[in-house]
């Protein structure tokens, strides 16, 4: 029988991503968690996936921000928990301020975490996948990816990066058995979303209720969030060998946001 695959997913502490990792250790597969928050938190999510699921799980706490802390979580994955056979690029952060008023720093460290993370990554775990003939990418852009909205220069450039990046990957890994795609979803509630709420309503001089209801759901004619198991299901769907053919793609789940 083939050994189980194992899952990096950068960012699972929270939101996205760890609606992602428990849905692929649902199907099975071993994972290698990343993200910030209390250890002890993260500690009984870990142990609480690995009984749930009866899969492995290990934490990296690699700082996207450092691309030697990145390729040192890629070979423990593949050297304590078994062959990398899904990559998730999910670590993000988000900053909302005018171009003028946007701190230097902020940019470059959305470009690192939204964007050059992403490369650091697949550059260590592609050999992996390529030797065995076998792999899967999934980057996790935005509908940021695809349009833009004022005050959110830094992450709808790494955004739009990241979809060339997809683009770029999945040519070069075409005839290697290897898929690259990115899902780019509308609005999620999470803390990365619920954090920007101040900012924005600073930002527009209007309230809170009004960005939520003027600014993020009026980009969405669902009028509802997108939701975590919603954006898993279709990451789960990447993984499996009905999606053999699809590479290159950038996938929107955004509540028809961008048939605008
Ligand atoms: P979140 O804030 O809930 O989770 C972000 C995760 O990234 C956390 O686990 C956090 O610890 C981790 N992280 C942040 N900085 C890190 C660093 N330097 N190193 C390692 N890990 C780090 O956010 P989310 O909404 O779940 O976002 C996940 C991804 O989905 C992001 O790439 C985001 O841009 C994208 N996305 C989110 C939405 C949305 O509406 N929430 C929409 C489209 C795309």
């Amino acid at each position: 029988m083939k050994e189980p695959g194992t899952a990096i997913v950068t960012g699972s502490t929270s939101g996205i991503g760890l609606a992602i990792a428990r849905a692929l250790a649902s199907q099975g597969m071993n994972l290698m968690l990343n993200g910030f928050g209390d250890s002890a938190e993260i500690e009984r999510e870990r142990q609480a996936i690995a009984d749930e699921f009866r899969v492995k799980a290990l934490h990296s706490p690699a700082d996207m921000t450092k691309p030697d802390e990145i390729i040192e979580m890629v070979k423990k994955a593949e050297s304590q928990i078994g062959p990398i056979e899904v990559l998730v690029n999910n670590a993000g952060i988000q900053f909302v301020a005018p171009i003028e008023e946007f701190p230097p720093e902020k940019w470059d460290e959305i470009i690192a975490i939204n964007l050059s993370a992403a490369f650091h990554a697949m550059r260590c775990a592609i050999p992996f996948m390529k030797a065995r003939k076998s792999g899967r990418i999934i980057n996790i852009a935005s509908a940021h990816a695809l349009v833009a909205s004022p005050f959110k220069s830094a992450y709808v450039a790494a955004k739009h990066g990241i979809a060339g990046l997809t683009k770029s990957a999945a040519l070069e890994l075409a005839e290697h058995g290897v898929t690259v795609n990115a899902i780019c979803p509308g609005y999620v509630l999470t803390p990365l979303v619920q954090k920007q709420i101040p900012d924005t309503a600073k930002a527009r001089g209007i309230t809170e209720d009004e960005v939520i209801r003027d600014v993020l759901l009026d980009a969405q004619p669902t009028k509802r969030f997108v939701t975590v198991e919603e954006v898993a299901a279709l990451a789960v769907y990447l993984t499996t060998p009905m999606a053999a053919s699809v590479t290159g793609a950038l996938l929107s789940i955004d509540g028809g946001w961008t048939a605008h």
